[in-house]
């Protein structure tokens, strides 16, 4: 969740955009925000693979990772479609992530069978700043103790504006009996490509890294960090036009991890 500066329009039109999304009548897609598409990026041409304008494209430094907790986002649906959404990236890094999108009216069935899995303990990731909720709060002690207790911690995600993020929290019964975890960090934002009210507002794969890292999932938490500058640095070079020469230190250890994987999986003989 973070401020946006991207969404100029959407006080005004709550309830219809919002509950409904913005669907392609042909296909039944939720469809990204006209106005943002029109101001930025309609006319460049994407690469398939990860979305990114072709000059920089992520692709080759895509890899993944394990880790003991896992990720469930839970996406509005003006979210979704979105280039400039960091949510994907852990879903890219973590393959074992699951992104559920947030209607109000039609919570996603798969979602609710997986909240009642037992080997699962899900934690709703929002700030403690509201009274009414506190005894819900809890920090990452208790993922820890999860974990040691034999289960699986989930970090569930909410993935949109705080706007948005609010709303989501409040409106969705099957969040209300999960514990809250809420972030402390000192981390500031690196993200470059949406504008923050506050440096201190972190953006999706921002907050699941210092989570990750702050419940023993160094590992994890150091390649979505690494994969987030690679998008981070190749998207700001694409909007000014400007091919990037060499890769970044963030880009240079993915590209090490990948080559060590690949090299890896033949002394398995999986390839
Ligand atoms: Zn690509």
């Amino acid at each position: 969740m973070r401020d946006d500066a991207e969404f100029p329009t959407e006080d005004r039109s709550p309830t219809t955009r919002e509950e409904t999304g913005d669907r392609d009548p042909a296909s039944g897609q939720t469809r990204p925000p006209r106005r943002e598409f029109k101001a930025r990026g309609s006319f460049v041409e994407r690469c398939e693979g990860c979305r990114l304008p072709v000059l920089n494209c992520l692709c080759p430094y895509r890899v993944s990772a394990t880790s003991e907790a896992r990720v469930w986002l839970l996406t509005h649906p003006l979210e979704h479609n979105k280039p400039t959404n960091t949510g994907r990236l852990i879903a890219d890094v973590l393959p074992q992530s699951e992104t559920f999108t947030w209607y109000r009216t039609a919570p996603d069935e798969r979602l609710l069978a997986l909240l009642a899995d037992r080997r699962f303990v899900p934690f709703v990731i929002f700030p403690d700043d509201q009274p009414d909720y506190q005894h819900r709060v809890v920090d990452e002690r208790a993922v820890v103790s999860a974990k040691q207790d034999g289960f699986i911690p989930v970090f569930i995600l909410i993935d949109g504006t705080w706007r948005q993020a609010r709303r989501i929290f409040r409106k969705s019964p099957y969040l209300e009996a999960l514990p809250v975890l809420p972030l402390h960090t000192d981390r500031l934002t690196r993200y470059r490509l949406r504008k923050p009210a506050s440096a201190s507002h972190l953006c999706t794969a921002e907050v699941a890294a210092e989570l990750l890292r702050n419940t023993g999932d160094t590992d994890a938490a150091n390649v979505l960090d690494d994969y987030f500058d690679a998008f981070n640095e190749s998207y700001a070079a694409s909007r000014i036009y400007h091919k990037l020469e060499k890769p970044t230190a963030p880009m240079k250890r993915l590209l090490d991890r990948r080559l060590s994987g690949s090299a890896h999986a033949r002394l398995l003989g999986e390839e």
